[in-house]
């Protein structure tokens, strides 16, 4: 890949399996620096949409490495920085869409630029678009994301429902959680809310997992993530990685925190398998002996059943 300067791997992602990445701006080019971001602090902090790298040069780059039908899973804007600050990646999901339709196309972005319509025009071909969202009140906003000023949660999240609205692909929300900063009942409840108002397929819960931005700060607690999860709707998946075993999470804790967490509001048994990356034997095995011992029950909803408290 040494001959590309804008497209990097492909990588393995547990996510989106075999990725292509692109890469549309210079490093750390973003409208937000945030303070967990994994690729350093933002050098050039702007909202101002340009052609940071030739349009042209991306659209070379990406012919030549998709002639051969290489076997890849998704081509993926992302990068050091924010890649819908680039004016014409447009033009770019268009390239691709039209020469090489059989490839999906997935956009991991800060959605700082949704309240401006072109841009959800220009995205909308995307099969995938994972947008950021971590705080609602101004003062978490400030402390965690420290935008390019005129840029509010507010403003964020009626452009996130305006992608909704117009954009007919996945959305999966992602919302990174930093202990002490954006954890607290009231922002995970007003997240919860804004959540409902977007209305992704999916809800992601991350934490660190590389060093930050800011020394200082924390990869938030499994177990924490665990409860955080329960209350979005629909339940987040947490895609930060935690070594269950060697959290010495034994058997009868997971069985208490499923407990906890049918106790707060009824799951199916995929939700349950999802979130604690359990095989389904191991669900099946937990469920039936909380059932035996009478201490859940299953009720039936909207998709099959769902496994409550008492
Ligand atoms: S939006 Fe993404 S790239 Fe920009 S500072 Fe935040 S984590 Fe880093």
């Amino acid at each position: 890949m040494g001959r590309y300067k804008h497209i990097f791997g492909p990588v393995l992602s547990r996510r989106l399996g075999l990725s292509l990445g692109i890469d549309l701006v210079p490093y750390k080019t973003c409208s937000l620096n945030c303070v967990y971001c994994e690729c350093g602090p933002t050098t050039l902090l702007t909202d101002e949409r340009r052609e940071y790298v030739k349009t042209d040069e991306v659209l070379k780059e990406l012919a030549d490495f998709l002639k051969n039908s290489p076997a890849i899973d998704f081509i993926t804007f992302s990068g050091s920085g924010e890649p819908t600050l680039h004016s014409g990646i447009g033009n770019i999901i268009d390239f691709i869409k039209t020469d090489f339709p059989d490839y999906k196309i997935a956009l991991l972005t800060n959605g700082t630029l949704f309240q401006d319509e072109r841009v959800i025009e220009e995205v909308k071909r995307a099969d995938l678009i994972k947008p950021s969202l971590d705080a609602v009140s101004d003062d978490v906003f400030l402390r965690i994301n420290r935008p390019y000023r005129g840029t509010g949660p507010e403003k964020i999240i009626g452009g996130l429902v305006n992608l909704r609205e117009r954009y007919s692909g996945q959305i999966y929300l992602e919302i990174f959680i930093v202990p002490g900063i954006n954890d607290s009942p009231e922002e995970i409840h007003r997240l919860a809310e804004a959540a409902k108002k977007i209305r992704p397929e999916k809800i992601q819960l991350n934490a660190l997992d590389r060093p930050p931005a800011v020394s200082g700060i924390r990869k938030a607690e499994y177990k924490d993530l665990l409860k955080i999860a329960s209350l979005f709707e629909p339940l987040a998946e947490i895609i930060s990685r935690y070594d269950t075993k060697q959290l010495n999470i034994l058997p009868s804790d997971i069985e208490d925190l499923i407990l906890q967490m049918v106790s707060r509001r009824p799951c199916t048994k995929d939700e349950i398998r999802t979130l604690f990356s359990l095989r389904i034997k191991e669900v099946d095995g937990i469920l039936e002996r909380l059932l035996q011992e009478g201490r859940i029950r299953i009720v039936r909803g909207p998709r099959g059943d769902y496994y409550g408290g008492i």
